[in-house]
């Protein structure tokens, strides 16, 4: 079956808004066996829609589309489609009573202007939203179809997590696509290519090789007619993968450093603290993006200045041999804030952020260092000079180098 999305309105058009529904959705096509061919933007026109509509009906099987739901006079989504397929919408009397009790619920009376979101064309089903006010809509004519979302992703995901693509299932017989992602940290992309290069250049199933912020990353792609079949497809390379590569895997798929690392810290009963420098806070704030990490995060300390290190445990004398940011300094970091918020784990972390270079180090020079129950661990690394790179790169290097630190100790024990 052959897809094609519209991101439609027109903040997309003038660059104030980005298109995230366009990617999101593309990403859950080929799980579905569906094959994604366009992907356009267009502004709340018309004129301009419809002939969208016509021409994405003549080249696909599927058209989806979010926004342009709304009640306002320029969410034109529903008279698009209505336009495209020659039809004409008629208000829906209980979609009407619906929309009145949602507005009642919430102490209010519906602006007249909602009954545009109660219209249907005789070709289109509603498709509820318990999260908003803008039913979508599921057309089929001539056996296209075309699925209309609203904008705002918190209610566009679940509407297609509930009911699109359960319904799409049932439809599509095409082959599936299933894409497993191992992430690694510590070995160049050369390394972990020639480790496993007997995988490489074959077509299904297909091995990428990615450097990420956050490592290098491996794609395992199968296509099969089912997704146990391309599961089963993708098992003997993933289980080499993790035989040769296991002590420098992270995660897995969508896994984030500071998920694989809370992750860690929650099965083995640990706590953690930070002091960090020239990271900001990053780190404190990506450890705190995951849910329930107070079970297992202390707190941290925003060391900027030699003053607060100080005050937060680290010995002047360190700082003044060897300088703020190095080595020396980030050990002495990540055991001042261990030993002062008694966690098993902390991590320090100072470097340069730049655009200048401090104490004869260059800009992007990173020191992180993880004090641990039985050792210290430092890691030296030397990124592009750009503060949001370097937040980035040392956060995600101190996470992912926690976690392989804590599945290392787990091991051992087990041994
Ligand atoms: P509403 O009833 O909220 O107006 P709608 O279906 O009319 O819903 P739009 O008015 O087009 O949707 O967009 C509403 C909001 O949804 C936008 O301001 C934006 O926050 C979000 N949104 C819309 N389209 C996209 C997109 N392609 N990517 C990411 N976010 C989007
Ligand atoms: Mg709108």
């Amino acid at each position: 079956m052959k897809a094609e999305i519209f991101s439609i309105g027109t903040e997309l058009l003038m660059g104030e808004l980005t298109d995230t529904n366009g990617s999101w959705i593309s990403a859950q096509l080929p799980a579905l066996g569906i094959q994604m061919q366009w992907l356009s933007i267009i502004g709340d026109d018309l004129n301009m829609l419809a002939e969208a509509f016509q021409r994405g009906l003549q080249r696909s099987d599927i058209i989806f589309t979010t926004g342009g739901l709304g009640p306002t006079q320029d969410d034109l989504t529903r008279e698009a489609v209505a336009k495209a397929l020659g039809e004409t919408p008629v208000v829906q009397q209980e979609v009407v009573d619906n929309l009145e009790k949602y507005f009642q619920g919430r102490g209010m009376v519906m602006p007249p202007r909602n009954i545009k979101q109660a219209h249907l064309i005789p070709s289109a089903q509603f498709i509820l939203n318990p999260n908003g006010t803008a039913p979508g809509w599921w057309s089929e004519q001539n056996g296209k179809i075309i699925v209309n979302m609203p904008g705002p992703p918190g209610e566009m995901h679940p509407m297609w997590e509930n009911q699109v693509a359960p319904r799409l299932r049932q439809i599509v017989n095409d082959e599936v696509t299933i894409t497993r992602n191992i992430k690694t940290l510590g070995m160049s992309e050369a390394a972990v290519d020639e480790v496993i290069s007997e995988f490489f250049g074959k077509e299904n199933p297909y091995l990428g090789i990615y450097s990420k912020a956050d490592g290098i990353h491996l794609r395992v792609i199968a296509r099969a007619k089912d997704e146990a079949s391309a599961r089963n497809m993708i098992q003997p390379v993933e289980d080499a993968i993790v035989d040769r590569l296991g002590p420098y895997i992270w995660g897995y798929d969508d896994e984030t450093p500071e998920e694989s690392a809370g992750q860690a810290l929650h099965e083995q009963g640990q706590t953690l603290a930070t002091m960090e420098s020239c990271t900001g806070g990053f780190l404190a704030n990506s450890i705190t993006d995951v849910a329930h990490s107070s079970s297992y995060y202390k707190g941290g300390v925003v060391a900027y200045t030699n003053q607060l290190k100080i005050a937060s445990g680290v010995p002047a004398e360190i700082i003044e041999k060897h300088g703020a940011s190095s080595a020396e300094t980030a050990e002495a970091m990540a055991k001042a804030i261990r030993e002062k918020l008694g966690a098993d784990f902390g991590i320090g972390i100072t470097g340069v952020a730049g655009p200048d270079s401090l104490e004869g180090k260059p800009a992007g020079q990173i020191y992180i260092a993880i004090a641990g129950p039985d050792e210290v661990k430092g890691f030296e690394m030397r990124v592009p000079p750009r503060r949001i790179v370097i937040k980035r790169r040392a956060s995600n290097t101190a996470l992912t180098e926690l976690r392989k630190m804590i599945t290392a100790m787990v091991g051992a024990k087990q041994a």
